[in-house]
């Protein structure tokens, strides 16, 4: 066997020419989205005012494998890809574990993540289709530089509502955006009666995804030739997101490696998605075992404590009905967290099949998040993102096990993003400042209770 090196390269020529459709590979496939208004599956008709009509299609895809990428898209992603996948040598030395552990980097480009994968394929449709501008929401201001990114690069009009708290948090994620062209928006703010609805009920709020997300789609139904774009949560996003798990895989697949533990970080599930699926696939194939952990913060806890019920993609109940963990799209994690993944539901793909069985979830208190993305720093270099940090968590804690059992399990994770862009979170973590704070059972109660009744 060759000795396997830091870093796997790949060629330019062993990139993914091709999406691939995690849903084509379930028996059991997701529950349909609801249009809200008559409870029925939504069509291709209903979505068109707000989402481009590529993105429609896949999303309505359950069955093809595999989707072509434009050439345009491929020839974009040549600009950044294939991303890092890096042995761990140095963590599992510090860890004195006999694990293997590796972890595919995402955050070589400048908006600092995965983001970029689906920003630019969603851009590129929409220039394709004739469309003008966009909408967009962004939590942490990753989702909303990527897309920005892109939208600079074809020649698309971009507004992204941005949440209040992050805007205040990190200025200089909007020098950024507005560097690309972007106009960037606090959110709730008063140029939609989704904002100013949101201002009124809730007095100072910091806003949420949910509410960022309202705004954007009121101006993307308002505004001509305009649509309305996300960055997780649906499955067109995991699909774009397909390519990282393909470049992993093609990767590892040149040493021989078969990974015995995927692990991701998961917000709204589109990395997660994204790394597990050609593995899942398989396993789905009945051709291996692997096991799958998405992991989410205890102040966010989605997969571990939520429901499974259809639920609105946002606060100003605007989406379609989406079947799906959640914990209410009501809920909104306390102000003291830092760690991101703060979005209320799961895309609703990952929500079967952690419902099925064939993924595990474990939530972490972000003091622990940050105790790893520390120790993860000093031995392998990249200052990972506080997001990734939570598959960075999960990953040690296997590896530890393994020390215990003696198993030399091949750990795969995803490292999502790059840290420069919360060093707020940092600062907190390495002030002492940073506390946790987990939801009550009664907390959670009242976000179940704004769960729409569908039967
Ligand atoms: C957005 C983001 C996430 C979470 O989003 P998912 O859709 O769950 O992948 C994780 N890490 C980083 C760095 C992000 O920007």
């Amino acid at each position: 066997m060759k000795n396997i090196p830091y870093k796997i390269y790949l060629e330019e020529d062993e990139m993914p020419r091709s999406y691939q459709n995690l849903r084509a590979y379930m028996k059991d496939k997701p529950d349909p989205m609801l249009n809200p208004a008559t409870l029925k599956p939504v069509s291709f008709e209903d979505m068109r005012p707000v989402f481009c009509d590529a993105c429609i299609e896949q999303e309505l895809n359950v069955s093809d494998k595999f989707i072509p990428i434009p050439e345009e898209v491929f020839n974009f992603y040549k600009m950044y890809r294939p991303s890092p996948l890096v042995r761990a040598y140095n963590l599992e030395k510090a860890l004195d574990t006999p694990a293997e552990i590796y972890y595919k980097f995402e955050g070589t480009n400048t908006s600092g993540s995965h983001k970029l994968n689906s920003a630019v394929p969603q851009v590129y449709y929409a220039k394709q289709q004739g469309l003008k501008s966009l909408t967009t929401e962004t939590g942490a201001g990753q989702w909303g530089t990527a897309l920005s990114m892109a939208s600079a690069f074809f020649g698309v009009d971009t507004k992204v509502y941005m949440v209040k708290v992050s805007a205040q948090q990190k200025p200089h994620r909007k020098a950024v955006m507005e560097t690309y062209g972007a106009q960037v928006i606090a959110s709730p703010s008063d140029t939609t009666e989704a904002g100013r609805k949101i201002n009124e009920m809730y007095p100072g709020t910091g806003g949420s995804l949910g509410c960022a997300i309202s705004e954007a789609v009121e101006v993307a139904v308002k505004t001509p030739n305009c649509r309305y774009v996300l960055g997780s949560v649906l499955n067109h996003v995991l699909l774009h997101q397909s390519i990282v798990g393909q470049e992993t895989k093609t990767a590892l697949d040149k040493y021989g490696i078969k990974p015995d533990v995927v692990i991701g970080c998961a917000g709204g599930g589109s990395n997660f998605g994204g790394i597990i699926t050609p593995f899942m696939a398989e396993r789905l194939e009945g051709k291996t075992n692997t096991e799958f952990i998405a992991v989410e913060p205890a102040s966010c806890p989605t997969l571990t404590r939520g429901r499974y019920a259809y639920d609105f993609g946002d606060i100003g109940k605007v989406t379609p009905l989406i079947k799906m963990y959640t914990l209410g799209s009501g809920f909104m994690p306390s102000a003291n967290h830092a760690g991101g993944l703060r979005y209320h539901g799961m895309n609703g793909t990952i929500s079967k099949l952690y419902h099925d069985g064939y993924i595990k979830a474990v939530s972490y208190e972000q003091t622990k998040v940050f105790e790893a993305a520390e120790a993860f720093a000093k031995v392998e270099g990249y200052l990972p993102a506080p997001e990734s940090s939570h598959a960075i968590k999960a990953a040690m804690d296997e590896a530890l096990r393994c020390r215990e059992t003696g198993e030399k399990k091949k750990i795969l994770f995803c490292l999502t993003g790059t840290g420069y862009f919360d060093l707020s979170g940092y600062q907190k973590y390495n002030s002492g400042e940073m506390s946790d704070y987990i939801p009550t059972d009664e907390e959670l109660e009242a976000g179940f209770k704004s769960l729409p009744v569908t039967e």
